[in-house]
């Protein structure tokens, strides 16, 4: 069976102390690799390596920085099949989303912030005794730590600007899904990345997450994954006042007006519900309705679910593969359940999805709605993180306003109306970080990128990442 390695110091290692830990297929529910269960020494040598290749790669030109970086970023491109291959077999996502998605946004992040740091520029402030200007310096060692849902998409988000503004990494991708970063350290090599100066480590969470974390001289985090894995991360840092960047969970709200363009509204709403399996931060779970609309738009919505093909990822016609673990899907499934309880009304789905031949044994669910089930209860305050989504109608704009910041959370929300005026009235009150109108997950780069409450703390995307991932010092000349 595949042994996944580490990459430490410009090398593929074994872990330390020689143990592993399996790698599902979640499409047929069997092991198919194993990774490294990294411990603090892992942890150790690759903060020494860094450290070591700091020195250099802080004082190589960002022009040469940016070099390397798109070599990285053409790498990832010319081998888009193997690697979305890769990604869908680790994470049982459609094989076409992979293609699509995950693996181009990829070489983007890297190609993004290659180019980026060459246009980073810092502030002056002008006075008529004195010009104060900005030093925007590399911090040293830092760490990133991602989730399962997009893996590839989201380990390269953190370490493409880290590394652009001069830093070394020590990172750390999920243990559910850790195939597409052991891939990308061998592509590192390949483009002559020096030695050091990106570390990965693989492991659980709580053991080698939690040695990066801990470790007294990783100066800044930068994190995505769970609210209460935020939240214990939050903790160990503060003391040492390290950096932190959270990027955490969310149950986000979908507006549905009844003056929105109706057609292309039920699609993107089927889209914002399901793509990924429910699996991404973004999605919207909570969809709200305008009363006037909610049986014409509850039936046309679920006309289209009902079509939605639940299969084998590497099916092309497939809009939904497995979910990510069995655990996952059972945590998915008693949710469900609670659903029930509390009173909500299956309208569509519920229920594991047998898919035949050999992947009789992977994680398949149906695209589940449920309507009948009000704002306070647990299904529609808590993250389910998966194909489940719940209808509720509102009579006005404030009512609908309402029940949107009535969350713990504040990521991400979606407004689809052809008012205008209502857009920008919503887009002031409603507490995300992100608001799309009539759109959903349009991204640009360039934008901040991340929540507010328990959604997280700071902001990833263009400049503000640059920032994050630099410690600025004033200088002061007196004139
Ligand atoms: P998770 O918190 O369980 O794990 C995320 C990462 O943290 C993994 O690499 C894990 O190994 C590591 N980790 C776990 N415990 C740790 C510890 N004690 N110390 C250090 N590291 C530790 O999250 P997950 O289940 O992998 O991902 C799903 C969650 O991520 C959902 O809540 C989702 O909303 C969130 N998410 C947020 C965003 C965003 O941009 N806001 C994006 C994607 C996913």
């Amino acid at each position: 069976m595949q042994k996944l390695e580490n990459y430490i110091g410009g090398k593929l290692l074994a872990p330390l102390s020689g143990n592993y830990i399996d790698n599902y297929d979640p499409s047929r529910g069997k092991v198919y690799s194993l990774i490294p269960r990294s411990a603090k020494e892992d942890v150790q040598l690759a903060y020494e390596a860094a450290e070591t290749a700091f020195k250099t790669w802080s004082t190589t030109p960002a022009s040469e920085r940016g070099r390397i970086m798109q070599t990285i970023a053409d790498l990832i491109q010319e081998r888009l099949d193997e690697l979305a291959e890769a990604e869908s077999l680790d994470n049982g996502k459609p094989l076409k989303l992979a293609s699509h998605v995950d693996i181009p946004r990829a070489s983007q992040n890297f190609s993004f912030f290659a180019t980026g740091i060459q246009h980073f520029s810092s502030e002056s402030h002008n006075s008529e005794n004195a010009i104060n200007f900005t030093l925007r310096k590399p911090i040293g060692v830092v760490g990133c730590i991602s989730p399962w849902n997009l893996p590839l998409y989201l380990f390269t988000w953190k370490i493409a600007p880290a590394l652009a503004a001069g830093n070394c990494v020590v990172a750390k991708p999920s243990e559910v899904t850790p195939m597409t970063a052991y891939l990308l350290s061998k592509l590192c090599i390949e483009a002559g990345l020096p030695p050091g100066v990106l570390n990965i480590v693989h492991g659980l969470g709580h053991e080698c997450g939690n040695e990066i974390v801990s470790h007294p001289k990783i100066k800044a985090i930068s994190f995505t994954g769970g609210t209460s894995t935020g939240a214990h991360i939050a903790k160990i840092a503060a003391p040492m006042f390290k950096k932190l960047s959270l990027e955490l969970g969310g149950k986000n709200p979908t507006l549905v007006f009844a003056d929105c363009d109706f057609e292309d509204t039920v699609s993107q709403v089927v889209r914002a519900s399901f793509a990924n399996q429910g699996q991404i931060c973004l999605c919207g779970s909570r969809i709200l309705i305008e009363e006037s609309i909610y049986d014409k738009f509850k039936e046309a919505f679920l006309e289209k679910v009902r079509k939605t093909k639940v299969g084998a990822p590497n099916d092309p016609t497939v809009h939904m593969g497995a979910l990510v673990s069995k655990d996952h899907m059972e945590k998915v499934i008693s949710y469900i359940e609670l659903a029930k309880e509390e009173g909500g009304v299956i309208l569509h789905g519920g229920n594991r999805v047998n898919v035949e031949g050999e992947f009789a044994e992977g994680y398949y669910l149906e695209p589940t709605v449920i309507e009948g089930l009000d704002q306070n209860c647990r299904t529609n305050t808590e993250e389910i993180f998966g194909p489940v989504v719940t209808l509720q109608k509102f009579k006005s704009e404030e009512k609908a306003l309402q029940l949107a910041n009535a969350t713990e959370y504040g990521l991400a929300t979606s407004v689809w109306t052809t008012n205008i005026k209502r857009s920008q009235r919503l887009a002031q009150q409603l507490d995300f970080g992100i608001v799309w109108i009539n759109c959903w997950l349009l991204r640009d780069l360039r934008t901040p990128f991340g929540g507010m409450k328990n959604s997280g703390v700071g902001r990833e995307g263009g400049w503000e990442a640059l920032k994050f991932f630099t410690e600025p010092t004033n200088v002061c000349i007196k004139l």
